[in-house]
């Protein structure tokens, strides 16, 4: 018996073997979960998907459905399909984030808001959008759990963050208001800041390997963190086991945010 048998989870945001999304779709398989995913329309992504997909059982038979996040009409033929297909969901996990080279860098308060808006469109207001259309299909599954993907730079100056600083901090109030709004739905809405990562959403910030230098000095468990472990903190808020937990950020950074000096 798996922790997820039953369960029907969405993933957004798994782009090759290095993300995130990645790492938690593999803890959900694992422990029995039905998996959707969306990806960025464009024939690299989709076959990078398709391939990734092949290396789980049953993989290929699982539902692929294309998504840019800077289309409303995107979104609604998604969550149609979904609910064409499912009927219900029990999990939505949103692991996207994107802003220009240009903007991760130099001084903040040179971003334009041509930059700014496009950030906080992808990375934060996403949440919203796609968080509307999945309630539904949570309200007919008799509640769920969203999760989306947060950093440390939301809440502390991270060097180069800039842009993505200020949509991450967006971020994680929108979660808190969503967990709000979908609580007596019995939805729950969450965050986990990861740790530094290597991917490719993290390669567009200059500097991560130094970030992740410094983590393995400083943070308390002297460690960087891992997509596997992300994935379980993952398999833990989509799971009952986190069944009284909502509207949180949880760090899972190996301790690196309690440091001061
Ligand atoms: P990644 O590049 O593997 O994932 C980012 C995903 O966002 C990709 O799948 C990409 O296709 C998707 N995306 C970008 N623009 C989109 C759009 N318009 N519509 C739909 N999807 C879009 O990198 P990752 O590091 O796994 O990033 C996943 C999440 O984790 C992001 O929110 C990121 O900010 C966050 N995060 C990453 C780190 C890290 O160090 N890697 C640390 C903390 C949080």
């Amino acid at each position: 018996m798996g922790l997820m048998d039953g369960k029907r989870c969405l993933i957004m945001g798994v782009a090759n073997q290095r993300s995130i999304a990645w790492g938690i779709a593999q803890a959900l398989h694992r422990e029995g979960a039905e998996l959707a995913f969306s990806y960025v329309p464009d024939e690299r992504m989709q076959r990078n998907l398709e391939k990734l997909l092949g290396e789980l059982d049953g993989g290929e038979r699982m539902l692929k459905l294309p998504c840019d996040v800077q289309k409303s009409e995107d979104i609604e033929a998604l969550f149609g399909t979904l609910g064409e297909e499912w009927g219900t969901l029990d999990v939505f996990v949103h692991s996207i984030a994107f802003a220009r080279q240009e903007d991760l860098g130099g001084n903040f308060s040179d971003i334009p808001w041509e930059g700014y808006a496009l950030a906080m469109q992808v990375s934060a207001y996403s949440l919203v959008e796609t968080g509307r259309h999945a309630k539904p299909l949570m309200d007919a599954a008799g509640g769920g759990s969203i999760m989306t993907l947060s950093y440390l730079a939301a809440e502390r100056v991270v060097e180069r963050y800039n842009v993505m600083a200020a949509a991450k901090a967006a971020l994680e109030c929108n979660m808190r208001y969503l967990a709000a709004d979908f609580g007596p739905s019995n939805i729950r809405v969450n965050a986990i800041s990861a740790g530094p990562i290597r991917t490719l959403a993290a390669s567009a910030v200059k500097g991560i390997s130094a970030f992740r230098e410094i983590v393995e000095e400083k943070a308390p468990l002297r460690r960087n963190v891992t997509i596997g472990e992300v994935g379980n903190v993952g398999l833990f808020l989509a799971s009952d086991l986190s069944r009284c937990i909502t509207g949180e950020t949880i760090h899972a950074d190996n301790g690196y945010n309690i440091l001061a000096m």
